[in-house]
């Protein structure tokens, strides 16, 4: 797993696949094997870095279910899932989770979203009623490049998509249904505990 993590690294480098940032992939790795989740969503698999990670970190046969609009990047994603053996045990839906989420049964234990950041607040609402009491979202680049914590004004290309990764920080840190821990590290990753409707 080692050898094949190394080359997808590698690719990614080469081919600018903003694969997830060594030190938010420690906080990845340690949220699922203390969670230890019999299924997990992630939205935006790009070439299945991050799902062979949570994978690895997981109790061998976890059930992944994973989300990619882009379809080389997927067919990518399907090849490493099979030279790491877990084919099987992941589930990739190549399209834009916006339109499969709401598609998707069954309940989650454990969420990464990384796909659009303009639209994890999209996402959590879609996932709301498919989340098992106790599951953990996880969501990176939630403070992308330094943009989201400050005061300043972000440059205009970046202006919405900062608005709305604040506006998923405000909902997650404030809504008393969850109980969220932001990271400062790598690109921001948050941690968020979803207590469940009624349990709060
Ligand atoms: N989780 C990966 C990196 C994902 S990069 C890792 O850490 O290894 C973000 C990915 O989300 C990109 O590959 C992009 O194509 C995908 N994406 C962007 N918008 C999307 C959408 N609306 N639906 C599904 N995937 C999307
Ligand atoms: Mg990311």
């Amino acid at each position: 797993m080692n050898d094949l993590l190394k080359i997808l690294e590698d690719y990614a480098a080469k081919h600018q696949v903003p694969i997830i940032a060594k030190d938010s992939a420690v906080v990845l790795e340690a949220t699922v094997a203390a969670k230890r989740p019999a299924a997990v969503l992630e939205i935006g698999t790009a070439i299945g870095y991050s799902t062979l990670l949570i994978a690895a970190s997981a109790a061998f046969g976890t059930k992944i279910t994973t989300i990619e609009i882009d379809e080389a990047r997927a067919k990518l994603a399907r090849s490493f899932f099979e030279q790491a053996g877990l084919a099987p045990y992941i589930e990739l839906l190549v399209g834009d989770a916006a339109q499969i989420l709401p598609q998707l049964t069954g309940n989650f234990d454990l969420v990464f979203i990384d796909a659009a950041k303009g639209q994890y607040l999209d996402y959590l609402s879609k996932i709301l009623g498919k989340l098992s009491p106790g599951a953990v979202i996880i969501a990176d680049n939630v403070l992308f490049r330094g943009l989201v914590a400050v005061d300043d004004l972000p440059p205009k290309r970046y202006r919405t998509l900062v608005k709305r990764l604040r506006a998923y920080l405000e909902f997650v840190t404030s809504d008393p249904r969850f109980e969220t821990k932001i990271h400062d590290i790598g690109d921001g990753i948050a941690v968020t505990y979803y207590r469940g409707e009624n349990n709060y």
